[in-house]
């Protein structure tokens, strides 16, 4: 019934008319009813409208009129009675027990839903046909009028609510609507489709460097171009930022995978826009249906989860969603949720590695996280770190780290178990030093702890900072500034440019452990960390040998003037208070160097 007046409404301006006027629908049923038939008939709009127009007039419920209403339905032009000529009329009486003689126009008008239609009538209480004809022309030219406007206005709506505005796309949810009828079509006929979602790689840089107007641009270019590439009943969709999905009909693993290799490369020539040359790879994930979900929430999951693998596995690649993928993605998402409470249950922890000079003298400490879960027990960093990372859940993680270490560092100063110019050393990510607050709270922590900024040193690895160098190089500026030391970790692993290398505002470089551990086995590895230590002086910058774990190993960095050493060869990384308690060891009167220990403990 709401419905019904909400379609009434549409034509509330007939009120105001003289004649009389109402609209029925191919069901009978009357949808409008003006003033001046209420006062015509006696019977009032609340008690006729959404009711069977045949109930009130019994009379007219004879073949021959309802006929005609139906033509009135289904023509262009409109019918005209004449309660002269048949007594098929709206009884309207007049004072004294008489009728008025009408003309009744009936004509079609257009209707909003599918499969409904209007009539609408005017009825005319004069003789004059050519007047009653003039007035209904008046009304009906106004009514139509307003009509096409509402129709235009709803046409915007319906192509705004479902078609993306950037690219002319459908959107998220005309895509869904899409993904419903291909479910049902594929359960009557057994066909399968395949989804693919689509992310560009690294779209919020060309936002952030180039501005909006180029990320739309972009945005509009990709979507041409995966037009271009899809076969016609499939469909392209912007499901929202950079992430696009293509429906792809009746179609193959095969097919899909031939698809995604043609996507891949149609994206990867430049695109030309605003006068600029930009570049842009992709990362595909499909998800085969109907095996890949029964519903569009399901299936556009495993299709995000499958995109999401292709992003780790290097990105500009493609990544068939598997039942082996979805168990994988499930242990991530409890690892995500549990590393979001880890903080709150305090089951982080900070273990400390002495570094050592050539001597194995201490001369600082790096912390390392540790994470002791409920129920898991001690989950290693290289497990939960890139979660962290992709989550952001980092932030606050490396917040404690940092306020933590600073901490235990000025703790063992004050007590004399560490020298003045011993450093402790902190492992960030590039993720956090591109955060905005990162350096507020760099910044808080130092102040609150009261170290010496030259005590800090910040370890980022070789391959976030070579990812993005020219915004690294800015960043690590800032941190130098303050006095705080930069080194590269895991260097050897990652691709430096050596322009790039030159001009980074760093330390020392820390070469990996893969190479150390190469010492008296491979020939190779052996002049790697030659030539690594050759460059580190050539450019003034201190080696960490990392991962030194015997007599052999440091025999040889020795001899090659490597000047600071990290490994189990000296010292495991302990918890704080056995940290503390092998700083003061060393301390005592008969020990002034950091002996081997054991490798198995
Ligand atoms: P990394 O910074 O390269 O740390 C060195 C890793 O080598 C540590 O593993 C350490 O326990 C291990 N290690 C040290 N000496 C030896 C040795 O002689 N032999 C062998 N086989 N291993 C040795 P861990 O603690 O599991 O850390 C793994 C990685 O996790 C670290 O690599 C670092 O990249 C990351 N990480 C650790 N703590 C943090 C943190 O607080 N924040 C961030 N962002 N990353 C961290
Ligand atoms: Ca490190
Ligand atoms: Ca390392």
């Amino acid at each position: 019934m709401d419905d019904i007046k909400n379609k009434a409404a549409q034509f509330d301006i007939l009120d105001h008319s003289p004649i009389g006027q109402f609209v029925l629908r191919n069901d009978f049923v009357v949808i409008f009813w003006n003033k001046c038939m209420e006062t015509w008939t006696g019977i009032s709009k609340d008690q006729i409208v959404g009711t069977d127009l045949i109930t009130h007039f019994p009379h007219l419920g004879s073949d021959k009129y309802t006929e005609s209403i139906r033509k009135a339905f289904h023509s262009t032009l409109p019918i005209i009675f004449s309660s002269q000529f048949n007594q098929h009329f709206i009884p309207s009486p007049l004072p004294g027990g008489k009728f008025r003689i009408q003309n009744t126009f009936i004509t079609r008008i257009p209707a909003q839903e599918e499969g409904e239609f209007y009539a609408f009538f005017a009825i005319q209480d004069e003789t004059n046909v050519t007047s009653a004809l003039e007035s209904n022309k008046r009304a009906l030219s106004q009514l139509k009028e307003e009509i096409e406007v509402r129709k235009q206005v709803e046409e915007q709506l319906v192509q705004l609510a479902r078609y993306d505005n950037v690219t002319g796309l459908a959107n998220r949810t005309l895509f869904r609507e899409i993904l419903l009828r291909a479910l049902a079509k594929t359960r009557r006929n057994k066909k399968t489709f395949a989804l693919m979602f689509l992310d560009l790689d690294h779209f919020k840089d060309i936002n952030d460097t180039m501005g909006h107007n180029v990320g739309d641009l972009l945005l509009k270019s990709v979507a041409r171009r995966l037009e271009s590439r899809v076969r016609d009943n499939d469909l392209v969709a912007r499901m929202g930022g950079d992430e696009f999905a293509i429906f792809l009909d009746d179609c193959s693993p095969d097919d899909a995978a031939h698809i995604a290799v043609n996507i891949l490369d149609i994206l990867s020539p430049f695109h030309w826009l605003d006068g600029k040359e930009v570049f842009i790879t992709s990362s595909i994930g499909i998800a085969m249906c109907p095996e890949a979900g029964d519903d569009p929430e399901s299936i556009c999951k495993s299709a995000d989860t499958a995109m999401y693998h292709a992003k780790e596995m290097g990105r500009n690649n493609y990544q068939f969603f598997s039942p082996e993928l979805h168990a994988q993605t499930m242990q991530r998402i409890h690892l995500e949720s549990d590393i979001r409470r880890a903080l709150d249950l305090k089951e982080f922890s900070l273990f400390y590695q002495p570094q050592v000079d050539m001597n194995r003298k201490v001369v600082g400490m790096e912390a390392l996280i540790r994470w002791q879960h409920n129920k898991l027990g001690m989950v290693n960093p290289g497990q939960f770190i890139p979660i962290a990372e992709k989550t952001g859940i980092i932030d606050p993680i490396s917040e404690w780290v940092l306020h933590t270490a600073c901490l235990k560092v000025r703790e063992w100063q004050e007590n004399l178990y560490l020298a003045d110019d011993a450093t402790i050393a902190v492992n960030i990510s590039l993720r956090q030093l591109k955060q905005e607050s990162f350096w507020d709270m760099l910044q808080k922590i130092l102040s609150v702890t009261g170290l010496d900024p030259r005590n800090l040193e910040i370890e980022l690895t070789e391959s976030s900072i070579m990812d993005d160098p020219k915004t690294t190089i800015v960043l690590l500026e800032k941190i130098h500034g303050l006095g705080i030391s930069i080194s590269v970790d895991d260097f050897g692993t990652g691709y430096s440019s050596l322009n790039y290398l030159k001009r980074l505002p760093i330390d020392a470089i820390k070469i990996d452990m893969s190479f150390v551990q190469g010492i008296g086995k491979d020939n190779n590895d052996e002049e790697i960390i030659k030539a690594i230590i050759t460059l580190a002086n050539s450019l003034g910058l201190k080696t960490v040998a990392e991962g030194v774990e015997t007599n052999e190993q440091f025999s040889f960095l020795k001899e090659h003037k490597c000047g600071l050493m990290q490994g189990y060869y000296f010292g495991r990384p302990l918890p704080s208070e056995d940290a503390t308690q092998f700083l003061k060891d060393i301390l005592s009167p008969d020990r002034v160097e950091v002996s081997p220990c054991s490798i198995t403990n």
